[in-house]
């Protein structure tokens, strides 16, 4: 793969030539099942499942094209596209263990890896344990000698803390341990965790490269060995199988991934610094404020953000976050992000044990910055804000 290949190269061009009937968008491979011309052929195929078109668990022809171009913009020699980022998550960790095995995440990493680790993997034998993941050294000290997967999530997606994912996989490496990151936050656009030395970058293609709200996807990127390994593995056992309709979503969403993603950072800057000068707001956490304490470290391996940032209003009564939050007439009451809309999701609407919020996140609150006018979603803001003086 020519890694300096032009981003709309791959995103519009790359395995769309010679369409069948010239057609411009590519057809959409909706068949469980295709046949060979002979017993040998058939034979031959399945001796390398990874590699033919058998069965659409496996491969289909529109899941093979968005694989391919996400394999080039993460600068992997493989791709797998699954069902979910969930998917994508689940069948990356789980092909690397086994009882017995340790693994070692960031604390603040999506709420269901976590629970894969902590709930899941336990009851087959393996361990988890989290670091906070801000500092390198805090991943050599907590290295075990059955440490075999590093976890990372940078930034993390509602605290928006980084790793320095170059000392990182410096260190995994030193100690023979697999590192896999979710890089769905900054997409290949903006970051490429490979050539920093991390093994597999996962995504939700639900997020940006969908980019519609329309599609629920997952993505597994790296070297072929690995990937493979994971389709023979977790992939074909577990099942959880891309659709051909669903891989064209995305694959349309895809088109216009480069012209989305910049438009979301340059909102989100300007949204985080209306944000940051308010009276009424205690705090703004996204990694491209210029007071951000990750800053330099963000500009150091990326090469800008997206639009979901987290902030905390000065009020710790639930009352006024509220009333905050229903003011707010463009931005949709909705979880997950990454959509053309924005969207607010406040850390107090979760489920909390005994029903008692922690006081860290009454007033901690998600926006995803779409992508509207600028001024339109300042004024809601500023309304919301004027709500709860
Ligand atoms: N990774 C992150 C950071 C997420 O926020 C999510 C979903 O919200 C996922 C993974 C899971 O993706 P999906 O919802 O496509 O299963």
């Amino acid at each position: 793969m020519n890694q300096q290949q032009d981003i709309t190269d791959i995103l519009h061009h790359m395995g769309e030539h010679d369409l069948p009937f010239n057609a411009v968008s590519p057809p959409i491979f909706q068949t469980s099942i295709f046949c060979f011309k002979s017993f040998d052929a058939f034979k031959e195929a399945l001796e390398d499942e990874a590699n033919h078109f058998i069965y659409t668990r496996g491969n289909n022809p529109t899941v093979n094209l968005v694989e391919e171009k996400i394999a080039a913009l993460e600068h992997a020699e493989r791709a797998k596209l699954v069902a979910s980022g969930a998917a994508a998550i689940s069948a990356s960790v789980t092909a690397f263990v086994k009882k017995g095995d340790h693994v070692l995440a960031v604390q603040d990493c999506y709420s269901w890896a976590k629970s894969l680790l902590v709930n899941y993997l336990s009851r087959f034998g393996v361990e988890s344990s989290f670091v906070d993941g801000c500092d390198p050294a805090e991943f050599e000290a907590a290295i075990r000698p059955n440490t075999k997967v590093i976890y990372l999530e940078s930034p993390t997606t509602f605290t928006f803390k980084l790793q320095n994912l170059k000392a990182v996989a410096a260190i995994a490496k030193k100690h023979g341990i697999k590192t896999i990151i979710d890089n769905t936050w900054c997409t290949p656009i903006y970051q490429n965790p490979i050539d920093l030395g991390i093994d597999i970058v996962l995504h939700s293609a639900t997020k940006y490269l969908g980019g519609n709200s329309d599609a629920v996807a997952g993505v597994i990127a790296g070297k072929e060995a690995d990937i493979r390994h994971i389709f023979e593995t977790e992939f074909m056992t577990m099942g959880a199988v891309p659709d051909p309709f669903m891989a064209w979503l995305i694959l349309r969403g895809m088109r216009t991934l480069h012209i989305r993603l910049p438009v979301h950072f340059e909102s989100a800057k300007k949204i985080t610094a209306f944000l940051a000068a308010h009276p009424l707001v205690e705090s703004v956490l996204y990694p491209f404020t210029p007071d951000y304490p990750q800053r330099e470290l963000a500009e150091t391996q990326m090469r800008g953000g997206s639009g979901l940032f987290s902030f905390r209003l000065k009020t710790r009564d639930v009352n006024k976050v509220r009333t905050f939050v229903d003011t707010l007439t463009l931005f949709k009451r909705a979880v997950s992000w990454g959509g053309y809309e924005s969207l607010i999701s406040p850390s107090a609407v979760g489920n909390f044990p005994d029903g008692i919020i922690p006081d860290d996140k009454v007033s901690l609150i998600r926006l995803h910055i779409g992508l509207e006018s600028v001024e339109s979603l300042v004024e809601d803001l500023t309304r919301a804000l004027d709500a709860i003086r």
